[in-house]
């Protein structure tokens, strides 16, 4: 196939609850490195792995808003927000291969520790005819060559690891690129818990989504009974 004629778009999915530097440090570095032509934050409405977000849908769309205002190549997609059931990014990368056509390569990204559950996601064999899976090491989960992974993770990581950029744009899907990016030791549970122990969370977030939570008084008792 030729390699000129279709972009790479990367796929950022999450519960974003706050959104925070290590998200937006990483996005950014990979839109550097990939060359993406847009890189969509996709906030989960029901994720099925792990607990409910403590913000609600509109809260956690409404930061995510903010954090990326400026930037022309970040973009918010909120179609898991308001699908009924539970969040399946397989379902959504369906939706998108509909959307692009086949010109294109999309590029799901997500952090180490994610990768390693990866093999408990619905449909997760079909991701990898649907997109290519980007791969950050993240602090507390480094290493994700070495032998914790489940076996079928560290197969399917055994046939289908990019050995360069390059592969990503030779093919629109399929395969597993573990990309050199910054370690940044930021996570959404670290803010809020902060927050709740009134302790600062300043330069953790960019300072729109601080006021924002500031505002609504967001993570520190009070909001956590909202139903949206
Ligand atoms: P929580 O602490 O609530 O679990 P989180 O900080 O992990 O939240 P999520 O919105 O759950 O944030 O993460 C979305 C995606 O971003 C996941 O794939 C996760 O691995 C990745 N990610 C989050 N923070 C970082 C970070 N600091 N470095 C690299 N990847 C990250």
């Amino acid at each position: 196939m030729s390699n000129e004629n279709y972009s790479l778009i990367g796929i950022y999915g999450g519960t974003f609850d706050p959104i925070h530097y290590g998200h937006l440090r990483l996005a950014e570095e990979l839109n550097e490195l990939l060359v993406l032509s847009k890189l969509v934050f996709i906030p989960s409405g029901s994720p099925r792995l792990r607990n409910a977000p403590v913000a609600s849908k509109h809260h956690r769309a409404a930061m995510l808003s903010l954090a990326i205002q400026n930037n022309e190549t970040f973009m918010l997609d909120d179609r898991e927000l308001w699908r009924d059931g539970e969040s399946y990014s397989v379902v959504t990368l369906r939706e998108f291969r509909k959307e692009v056509g086949s010109e294109c390569a999309l590029c799901f990204i997500m952090g180490s520790d994610v990768f390693l559950n990866l093999s408990k996601w619905y449909c997760w064999q079909e991701m990898f005819e649907l997109c290519h899976i980007i791969v950050a090491d993240r602090p507390g989960y480094l290493s994700i060559l070495n032998n914790k992974m489940p076996s079928e993770l560290t197969e399917e990581l055994k046939g289908r690891q990019a050995s360069s950029i390059d592969d990503l744009k030779e093919s629109p899907h399929g395969f597993i690129f573990v990309a050199p990016t910054t370690l940044q030791d930021i996570s959404a549970t670290v803010i809020r818990e902060s927050i709740v122990a009134n302790q600062s969370v300043r330069y953790l977030t960019p300072e729109a989504v601080l006021e924002y939570i500031k505002t609504n008084r967001m993570y520190s008792g009070k909001e956590w009974n909202l139903k949206n």
